[in-house]
């Protein structure tokens, strides 16, 4: 799955805000992500992120 600083995400699973739409920040093992609803920051494993991911700027990951 490709995954570039800068892309939008959607994930099946929220933030505890209630939000579901990330923004990339910095990549690597560990993702960093925006929630966009709350603002905060937070990392995430990559596995356990591509796995969460229902769509990447707006489309279905391939
Ligand atoms: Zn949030």
């Amino acid at each position: 799955m490709k995954l570039e600083v800068g892309d939008r995400i959607q994930t099946k699973k929220t933030h505890p805000c209630g939000g579901a739409e990330f923004e990339i920040t910095r990549k690597g093992a560990d993702i960093r992500m925006r929630c966009l609803t709350c603002n905060k920051e937070i990392w995430i494993e990559r596995i356990k992120l591509e796995k969460r991911i229902k769509k990447i700027n707006g489309e279905r990951p391939v």
